[in-house]
């Protein structure tokens, strides 16, 4: 079975873990559980930007984590960033181990200013399985239903489907674990 460990890097709500992990199980039929790993996160800020190096977080966590076997998804409620874009949703390891996906733009209120819990949900949902999908092998797909499609804003978020497509979906089950 494959097995999923959520490590969140700084305040997440546990319910907003645990139903992302109730997601998972259901989803990817997957054992999942959360983990405390320790971040420096001062160290992977940039105070121009106000905003946390993806890359470096996923370093900090990979010495910390070799003793697991299963992926390792990192959850964070702040912006992130790789030096050449402006603000990435995620970012992951191709056929590798680690992930790491930030809320903080997934939120309604950030683009609205009104709360709407469902379609943030929806929205985590979409770049956690986007993420775990690049950990199983997936590159971008090009069909809008597929989770796989890339999304450089919201709307694009908001238009693709909530999971993977036919086809990405064999390709996962005959990925390795
Ligand atoms: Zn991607
Ligand atoms: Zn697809």
């Amino acid at each position: 079975m494959t097995r999923i460990f959520l490590a969140p890097a700084g305040a997440i709500n546990n319910q907003l873990l645990e139903r992302i992990a109730e997601d998972i199980k259901s989803k990817l039929h997957a054992d999942v559980s959360v983990i405390k790993l320790n971040f420096d996160l001062e160290a992977v800020r940039s105070p121009e930007r106000n905003q946390y190096f993806s890359t470096r977080l996923l370093a900090q966590a990979i010495p910390q984590t070799t003793h697991y076997d299963g992926k390792i998804l990192i959850l964070m409620d702040a912006d992130l960033y790789v030096p050449v874009l402006t603000f990435i949703y995620g970012e992951a390891q191709l056929r590798g181990k680690h992930s790491i996906v930030s809320s903080f733009r997934l939120h309604e209120e950030f683009y609205s200013g009104e709360v709407n819990e469902d379609l943030f949900f929806e929205r985590l949902m979409k770049e956690v399985y986007h993420e775990l999908g690049h950990n199983f092998g997936l590159i971008h797909c090009r069909e809008w239903d597929c989770v796989m499609h890339s999304s450089a804003g919201i709307e694009e978020v908001d238009i693709k489907g909530g999971f993977y497509c036919s086809s990405c979906s064999a390709q996962i089950s005959k990925a390795p674990e």
